[in-house]
């Protein structure tokens, strides 16, 4: 029985289906992977598991890192800054004093902020591929007409966005952890 606690000190991996279910909320950007279904009032993803609401970041950490200590926090690092993230290269495990520091340094972290990155669904995307797929040129008109910038939209017709999400390919947790940790072996694995 696959099992995640909100508190993180018990689990075994999710299903490739629930993990598959995680990535159904995610828009991956070419820095943070924004979550696009629930937040909380303080900006945090909320991710249905198991019956229980549990913060997407906290997730995402023990999906790909591994198991969160007792007492510790899930933070997100100064460059990203942005609660609704579940990019895990840019969550750390810290402590509360580390939270606390974080915000005296930096601020708190942005709360429903997009950070100049405009949202496109997967279907956006595939409608810029369609678009594109006969020119190489004109991605200033195709970015305008979305609202991005012309190098995301370059970005997306050369396959460097979205090719984490496929929309074919069943999605497994042993590519996603080899892709995001290429020299790190499997971490948070059954004991
Ligand atoms: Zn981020």
């Amino acid at each position: 029985m696959s099992r995640l606690t909100r508190r993180g000190i018990n689990m075994d991996r999710p299903t490739t289906k629930e993990v598959a279910r995680f990535f159904d909320k995610v828009q991956i950007t070419k820095h943070c992977w924004l979550w696009e279904a629930q937040i909380s009032d303080k900006g945090y993803g909320q991710f249905k598991f198991h019956g229980s609401g549990i913060p997407a970041h906290r997730f995402s950490y023990q999906l790909f890192v591994g198991p969160i200590e007792p007492g510790k926090m899930i933070l997100h690092r100064r460059e990203c800054g942005n609660r609704s993230c579940v990019n895990p290269n840019h969550l750390y495990m810290g402590t509360n004093a580390d939270n606390v520091r974080d915000r005296e340094l930096w601020g708190n972290p942005g709360i429903g902020e997009k950070h100049g990155r405009a949202k496109l669904s997967e279907s956006n995307v595939l409608a810029v591929r369609r678009i594109h797929k006969d020119k190489r040129c004109g991605y200033a008109e195709t970015a305008e007409s979305f609202g991005v910038t012309p190098a995301l939209i370059g970005s997306i017709v050369r396959g460097r966005l979205w090719r984490h999400l496929p929309l074919e390919d069943p999605l497994t947790f042993s590519g996603l952890t080899k892709m995001l940790f290429p020299d790190r072996k499997p971490a948070g694995g059954k004991q």
